[in-house]
């Protein structure tokens, strides 16, 4: 029944199959011969499948954590360095025809304020984010074919990316939205946007079904074989992730692990980026009446194993997440988290009171600015990159991919990142951030190995300082 090549959600999420690798993976939990086996093939940077992953994630040894854990940091600063990459997400609309048990938009809550944004507002929620630095954003909407069909998205990054504001620029624009035809898709890719990002939620077909009770999302083979339409319509770069929290995390991470499989053994292209968040407290919704959550301890081995299985592939933590959790999975591999979200539709422009009624789909556990969290990365030893050169450069799929699992990525990730962190510094940085940041990327520029490169880096970084913008390797 499992096949990994299938274009059948159950066949290359076989039910079946996930069973069984638990069922494996607690008979092995303790089989330090078999564990060590496979951390070697994953110090190997040869990724791992989704039965030794779930060993893995079964062991409860702390040495052997620890030794992930270590792994997990390693995997992550030869791939990428240290830079980690920033975004923020941007909400068009919380109309929704779905009856996601687990989220505020669903169709049958009454007291959340439905909000659309019009193409005036769209600009000046823009305009607000270029101002805070940002040059990547997330884009999200409800499902609603009347309210918020893919014209209205098209035209909402079109908008974007018409934006200059002062030294402004969105460079690149991911989309979040719910699962459509190859048609759509293709209109996406033609529109220029970057990851396409859908999370399963829960690959439990069962559970599925019961979290999606209504509406279109409810379909869980159309939902779960979306990528691969995504795909078929010419968009490279697609984003995966699971709810943490709705269902058994070990069936999650299993599943989630094959469908990158799937993913690398039909188009040859693994995921681009996996996102982890979990359930989170939003308007009506609790998440203590879901029994799944997950503590800190077990997130962070999550993170470390999704680093070790999948090395090329972008590790994503959200505002859902605080300073605190963030800092302790930051050095796990992750590459790329939001910073100053507003998780309302309009929330950057016109922030919310705490009077108002909210339009915000979860509660945000990090509240600080885009300045505070790119002083605290820095202090941290990471280096705040707003690159978006990949996806300009037409280094997607299966090229980024090669250059990505060859090790050669961070030849241009490490240099992009100083250049961007410096026009941050230059158009929107506090003076402390900025004199950290100058220090940083000093200290930086000596460590490219590439003579050239350097003096090119280096050269880009003067101009900058001298008003110039948008330099690239
Ligand atoms: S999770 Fe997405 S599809 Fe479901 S109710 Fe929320 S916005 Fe709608
Ligand atoms: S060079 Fe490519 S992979 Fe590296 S940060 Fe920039 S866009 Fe991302």
């Amino acid at each position: 029944m499992y096949d990994v090549k299938s274009l059948k959600a159950e066949e290359f999420i076989s039910d079946e199959e996930i069973l069984e690798t638990l069922a494996y993976a607690d008979a092995n939990k303790e089989n330090v011969e078999l564990i060590d086996a496979i951390l070697n093939k994953a110090r190997e940077r040869k990724g791992l499948n989704h039965r030794e992953a779930s060993v893995l994630l079964a062991c409860d040894m702390e040495d052997k954590i620890q030794e992930m854990y270590d792994l997990a940091k390693q995997i992550k600063e030869d791939y990428y360095g240290n830079r980690i990459v920033m975004f923020a997400p941007l909400y068009l609309s919380n109309y929704c025809v779905n009856g996601c048990v687990y989220c505020p938009y669903h169709l049958k809550n009454k007291h959340i304020a439905r909000k659309k944004l019009t193409q005036e507002e769209v600009a000046k929620e823009v305009i607000a984010l270029q101002d805070m630095g940002h040059k990547r954003l997330a884009i999200e909407a409800g499902e609603d074919p009347v309210n918020n069909p893919i014209e209205y998205i098209l035209e909402c990054i079109d908008t974007i990316y018409s934006i200059k504001h002062k030294n402004g620029a969105i460079r690149r624009v991911n989309v979040n939205i719910a699962a459509t035809t190859v048609e759509n898709y293709r209109k996406l890719h033609d529109a220029g946007i970057g990851t396409y990002i859908l999370f399963q939620e829960t690959y439990n077909k069962k559970s599925y079904e019961e979290l999606h009770p209504t509406g279109p999302k409810h379909d869980y083979a159309y939902h779960t074989e979306a990528m691969d339409r995504a795909m078929e319509g010419g968009i490279d770069d697609v984003g995966l992730g699971v709810l943490f929290g709705l269902e058994l995390y070990r069936y999650e991470f299993a599943g989630l692990l094959m469908h990158a499989e799937h993913l690398e053994a039909v188009h040859g292209v693994g995921p681009h980026t996996i996102s982890v968040p979990r359930l989170k407290r939003a308007d009506d919704i609790d998440p203590d009446t879901f029994d799944n959550g997950i503590d800190d301890d077990t997130f962070a081995k999550i993170c470390a194993l999704i680093r070790i299985s999948v090395p090329y592939t972008g590790m994503i933590i959200s505002t859902r997440e605080s300073q605190a959790v963030r800092e302790k999975v930051l050095p796990l591999g992750v590459s790329q988290i939001s910073g100053a979200s507003r998780t309302s539709v309009g929330g950057y422009a016109e922030p919310e009171t705490e009077e108002e009624v909210t339009s915000a789909q979860f509660d945000v556990s990090d509240n600080r600015t885009l300045d505070e969290v790119v002083n605290w990365l820095m202090k941290m030893g990471h280096i705040p990159s707003f690159c978006t050169a990949c996806y300009r450069e037409g280094r997607t799929g299966d090229r980024f991919m090669t250059l990505c699992k060859n090790m050669q990525i961070l030849n241009c990730c490490h240099p992009n990142a100083l250049m961007t962190l410096k026009e941050y510094l230059e158009d929107y940085a506090s003076p402390e951030t900025k004199e950290i940041g100058n220090k940083l990327i000093e200290q930086e520029l000596e460590k490219i190995p590439n003579p050239k490169v350097k003096a090119t880096a280096t050269e880009y970084i003067h101009n900058i300082a001298d008003g110039k913008r948008d330099f690239r390797f």
